[in-house]
């Protein structure tokens, strides 16, 4: 059962792990997300998109992304723009829901929300972001990700039911530890907080 909704640690368990296209090499018994890092949204070649589509088809593969818009880093934001657009593309295409990085473009990533023919949910990782930040995303319908760094007052105001947890590429913190920390922001048992989680995964990725 996964609990760890995005990591980067190949070798977690009950997690939902990202790989690069490129790098993919898929293990038994494990589920994966695939997609372009907007951190590495320079100099991405036909090939590394080709990876991306064989990768997103593959049946490990359940979630696209890490895929998103970064204001501070990688490739200008028009580039970045581009490959986002291909990711959401591919979301659709495949039926499999979207990761996003969002840094700074909260107002970007709403209007590539309203613009776009969704059926796939798409959930902001690592939300760091105010309460002024999340109201927009909660209201248009976003799930939002919350690592071991996040607003307590964010973390408030997301309803239960579409809230996720992740390490990232944080390997100080324990899912647990993550699962402890946002659960004790929210007011309620990490038991009640898990199993809220364990029910979002089972729905977003249709396990
Ligand atoms: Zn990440």
């Amino acid at each position: 059962m996964i609990l760890d909704f995005h990591t980067h640690n190949q070798q977690a368990t009950d997690a939902l792990i990202c790989v690069e296209p490129q790098n993919f090499d898929p293990q038994p018994g494990k589920l994966y997300s695939a997609g372009i890092h907007p951190w590495h949204s320079e100099n991405v070649t036909s090939e590394t998109l080709e990876a991306l589509h064989a990768a997103a088809r593959h049946p490990q593969v359940v979630a696209i992304g890490e895929t998103g818009l970064d204001a501070l880093r990688g490739a200008p934001l028009e580039a970045q723009q581009s490959l986002f657009q291909e990711h959401i593309r591919l979301a659709e295409q495949l039926g499999k829901p979207l990761i996003i990085h969002m840094v700074r473009t909260s107002q970007q990533i709403l209007k590539a929300w309203h613009e776009s023919q969704r059926s796939v949910p798409w959930v902001i990782h690592g939300m760091r972001g105010n309460p002024r930040v999340a109201q927009p995303l909660i209201d248009a319908g976003f799930y939002l990700s919350f690592g071991p760094r996040f607003n307590p007052a964010t973390v408030t105001a997301t309803p239960l039911d579409r809230l996720l947890i992740e390490t990232d590429d944080d390997t100080a913190a324990t899912i647990h530890e993550v699962a402890q920390a946002v659960a004790q922001a929210r007011g309620i048992d990490t038991q009640q907080l898990i199993d809220a989680v364990t029910q979002n995964i089972t729905s977003i990725l249709s396990l």
